[in-house]
């Protein structure tokens, strides 16, 4: 009997989980990824809506939750570090969701849990696509050449391979918003919540826990014709100095803590926009195909999502079937459309208003945050962290040997 084939480009969450569930389908996978090895990296990202119906479907929710970052809530704070308003885990997915995690243990629960049929080869990358007929041919860089069913592009928000394949058929939205985000040593004025500062000139710091006993750190700001991840890490850092010393709370020690951090991280908010998702036997899944960026939230969910979706509308194509993998690719596109554009789909004046140039400005978030705190407003403020829902039911996934 005929078995399809799968190449994958790009082994974080949104790649590994469509590995997972083809591999579950019965589909030859084989996973390429650029780095030399596995990448453990990245701050903390959180599990939700659909994307927590997916991960329990994959038997790894339990793995996940022994995992977390422990983070006990959000709470904004003034200079001194007074609470201006909190907002503690009361439901699985306020402001902190009840599955927060670092991204690099999301991917390695994922990574051990793979099919073991399931080749990964690190350290190699597309270069050439041949995509048309019946099959992709891919050249990679090593001097391999592969030809597959279909080439799934999960590469992450700047995907190269995702433009040379789609070219013009992809768009970029800037949000002009810029994050740092790195490790820093804990102290003892640290807790287990998550904390906000919000200060003059557009300026946000936050601090979160994390279960290896440091604090994860983020520097962001807007209203600066900057992009801090085009510079080296030395000019990066030069210019954050310059931005955030002096800011308040503890926006010095963060500083002087990304200093030596050796794991600091820069982006450039921008969400990707594509009008169509696939293009004969390649399609893209993850932040490649729709980045949200963490402003849209929900990343991570998304690329889980992204990849039960896309693997269980290619599990019901038939392998002798030759329109059943294009049918498949427009039933994932129809399925995840609505689900990405209310992501994308940002409020008037967001993020900007909550980055006040003024002290006037500050005060007036402050007032609002202060008021959205109390009571029944809590919860409704809590949903601004509700991501990664639809009232749509998961399609079935044909699996090799059961059903789920
Ligand atoms: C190391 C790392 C740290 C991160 N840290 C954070 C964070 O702190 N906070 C946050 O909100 N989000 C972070 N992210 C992004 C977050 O993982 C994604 O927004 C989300 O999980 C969707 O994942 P994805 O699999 O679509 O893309 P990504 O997680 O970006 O993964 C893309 C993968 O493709 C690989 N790749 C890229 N180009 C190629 C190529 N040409 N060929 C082969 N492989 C390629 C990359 O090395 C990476 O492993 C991080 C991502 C990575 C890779």
């Amino acid at each position: 009997m005929k078995v399809h084939k799968a190449l994958i480009s790009g082994a974080s969450i949104a790649g590994l989980s469509t590995a997972f569930w083809l591999g579950k389908a019965g589909w030859e996978v084989t996973v390429i990824e650029r780095a030399g090895a596995f990448r453990d990296g990245g701050q903390n990202v959180d599990v939700r809506g659909k994307g927590r119906e997916v991960l329990r479907l994959m038997n790894l929710e339990d793995a996940v939750r022994e995992r977390t970052t422990t983070e006990e809530g959000t709470v904004f704070v003034n200079g001194k570090g007074q609470t201006v308003g909190a907002f503690p885990v009361e439901d699985s997915d306020g402001m902190t969701a009840e599955l927060e995690i670092l991204r690099g243990d999301l991917a390695r629960v994922i990574l051990e849990a793979l099919p073991q049929s399931i080749e990964i080869r690190y350290g190699d990358w597309i270069e050439r696509v041949e995509n048309g007929g019946e099959h992709t041919q891919v050249e990679l860089h090593s001097g391999r050449t592969e030809t597959c069913d279909l080439l799934i592009i999960a590469e992450g928000v700047r995907s190269k391979t995702r433009d040379n394949v789609f070219a013009d058929g992809v768009s970029r939205r800037e949000l002009g918003l810029n994050i740092a985000y790195g490790t820093i040593e804990r102290t003892d004025r640290d807790d287990r919540w998550w904390r906000w500062y919000t200060t003059t000139g557009r300026r946000h710091v936050s601090l979160r826990p994390d279960n290896r006993g440091t604090i994860r750190a983020m520097l962001a700001f807007t209203g600066r014709e900057r992009n801090l991840a085009d510079l080296s890490k030395d000019q990066a850092l030069a210019e954050l100095r310059d931005i955030f010393t002096g800011a308040g709370w503890d926006s010095d020690r963060v500083v002087e803590g990304f200093a030596s951090s050796d794991d600091v991280y820069f982006d450039y908010l921008t969400q990707i926009k594509m009008p169509s998702w696939s293009k004969e036997r390649v399609c893209v899944t993850g932040d490649a195909a729709w980045c949200v960026t963490p402003i849209g939230g929900g990343g991570s969910s998304l690329a889980l999502l992204g990849g039960y979706v896309l693997a269980a509308f290619l599990s019901q194509a038939e392998a002798d079937d030759p329109t059943g993998i294009r049918a498949a690719l427009d039933r994932y596109e129809k399925w995840m459309r609505p689900v990405i554009d209310d992501a994308q789909s940002l409020p008037p004046g967001i993020p900007n208003l909550f980055y006040p140039q003024s002290k006037a400005g500050v005060g007036t978030v402050r007032t609002f945050i202060r008021i959205a705190s109390f009571g029944p407003l809590r919860r409704l403020a809590s949903r601004m962290g509700h991501t990664a829902r639809s009232g749509q039911k998961l399609p079935e996934i044909r699996l090799a040997h059961a059903r789920v």
